[in-house]
């Protein structure tokens, strides 16, 4: 055996025992969605997909490809447009697409602190747009005064 496929299959030995099999995804069908980003000129399929949802399993996924050498390469929603979630060749990719909540919001100030998959997210389209709303009205208002 070759030592790159025997990489690919340490690693997805390691993967498997990580990850639940529906999180690990390694078939030809499952991987296509991932070969490449908003950046459709550049395209590579990776050997799997990881996709954790805890902290605890995404370090255990960097240590078992740092100790295997395998190339890994983060991706939230995939939609970056300069080709920066593009799988290596004998690579992964670190799936972050389960990290979707929204950590904490502070209206007064109009910020949220987001996990990794939720840029754009539709809880996030609605604060955006509360927050859109709630200075329309304010400004709207301030108008009205001036002219009053
Ligand atoms: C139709 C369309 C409209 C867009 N409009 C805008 C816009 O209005 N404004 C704007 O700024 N951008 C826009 N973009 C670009 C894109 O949506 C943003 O760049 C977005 O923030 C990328 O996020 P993503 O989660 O999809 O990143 P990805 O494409 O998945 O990743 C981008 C890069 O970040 C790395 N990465 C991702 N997650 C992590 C992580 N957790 N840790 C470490 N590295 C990570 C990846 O490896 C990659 O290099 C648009 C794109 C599209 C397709």
């Amino acid at each position: 055996m070759n030592s790159e496929l025997e990489s690919s299959n340490n690693i997805l030995l390691a993967l498997s025992e990580i990850l639940p099999e529906k999180y690990l995804l390694t078939s030809k069908e499952d991987l296509k969605p991932y070969e490449c980003d908003g950046m459709p000129a550049y395209q590579r399929i990776p050997i799997a997909v990881a996709l954790p949802s805890t902290v605890e399993e995404v370090q255990k996924i960097i240590r078992a490809c740092e100790s295997l050498r395998i190339p890994v390469v983060a991706r939230g929603a995939g939609t970056g447009l300069s080709g920066g979630a593009l799988p290596h060749e004998g690579g992964i990719i670190l799936g972050l697409s389960r990290f979707n909540t929204i950590l904490d919001i502070d209206h007064e100030n109009m910020t949220m602190r987001v996990a990794a998959r939720s840029a754009k997210s539709g809880n996030i389209r609605g604060c955006c747009a509360l927050w859109f709303v709630l200075c329309a009205r304010s400004v709207i208002a301030d108008c009205l005064f001036d002219w009053w």
